[in-house]
């Protein structure tokens, strides 16, 4: 089992790690599940944990339905991430889950402004109240942004993310803990992903844009891509510079994808 504090030691260590020579970071693989699960829960973990406890260099997450978080924080070596958190610590919101609450169920980080939040509603502003419920909580925010294909017609892809980021990130906090998940709104669930150059220049968009917000961890700041990867994409994105990870929606449901996707982006 991943306890409480040990998980919130690994989760520093990905905030905090020290670039490596060569400017490797410590890796992270964050999978998905949306409103959806493997059949078998139980063995799903056991294949991810027993993998993941002989790649010491890459930290697994798991951001399922609220109802399985429990079951995936006690699991081993694998992280549990909520989806999203409701801006308020508690209070009259049916069908919603708070920042602490997550936090209780064992979660140690949340997914925060994905592109299916958004297109519910979720503005940057809100985005915002949720990051800052998020830390309350004890939490380390995924924030995720991410270009549409109408931004990338008009060339705006790194204008967008820098500008997301400045939107999302509040003035004022320069120590905050976060990761950052550029996820092209175009590329969710499509099974279409940009090249490696684009995604290396967005997220050299987002690394530049940091420093304007959170001076002290910009340097060390996670990023992560998110969109259709597969094994295969995995493997032709793992080299791209400032990416460490990866964050994978539909074929974070299976077991065999997620571990060949954690071998691919072993150091
Ligand atoms: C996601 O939901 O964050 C995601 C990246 O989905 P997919 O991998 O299915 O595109």
């Amino acid at each position: 089992m991943v306890g409480a504090r040990r998980a919130d030691r690994q989760v520093a260590s990905m905030i905090a790690a020290p670039l490596r020579v060569g400017g490797l970071r410590r890796r992270m693989l964050v999978g998905n599940w949306k409103m959806n699960r493997p059949p078998d829960v139980s063995e799903y973990l056991q294949r991810l944990s027993s993998r993941a406890a002989r790649l010491p260099s890459i930290s697994v997450a798991i951001a399922p339905p609220a109802t399985l978080l429990a079951q995936i924080s006690g699991s081993d070596e694998i992280l549990a991430a909520g989806q999203d958190c409701h801006k308020s610590a508690s209070g009259p919101f049916t069908g919603s889950v708070s920042a602490p609450l997550l936090r209780q169920a064992g979660a140690s980080l949340v997914l925060i402004g994905h592109s299916e939040r958004r297109a519910e509603g979720d503005t940057d502003q809100i985005v915002r109240s949720k990051l800052e419920s998020a830390w309350a909580a004890g939490l380390t925010p995924i924030l995720c942004v991410g270009e549409t294909r109408a931004d990338v017609a008009r060339g705006m892809v790194g204008s967008r993310v820098a500008e997301q980021v400045l939107a999302c990130l509040p003035v004022g906090r320069p120590l905050a803990p976060v990761i950052v998940a550029y996820e092209p709104v175009w590329a969710i669930g499509t099974g279409r992903t940009p090249t490696p150059d684009e995604v290396a220049a967005a997220a050299a968009a987002i690394r530049r844009a940091l420093p304007q917000r959170i001076s002290a961890n910009a340097e060390r700041t996670t990023i992560l891509y998110g969109g259709s990867v597969t094994p295969a994409s995995a493997l032709a994105l793992r080299e791209v510079s400032d990416i460490d990870g990866f964050l994978v929606g539909n074929a974070s449901l299976c077991a065999t994808d997620m571990v060949s996707i954690m071998e691919a982006i072993a150091l």
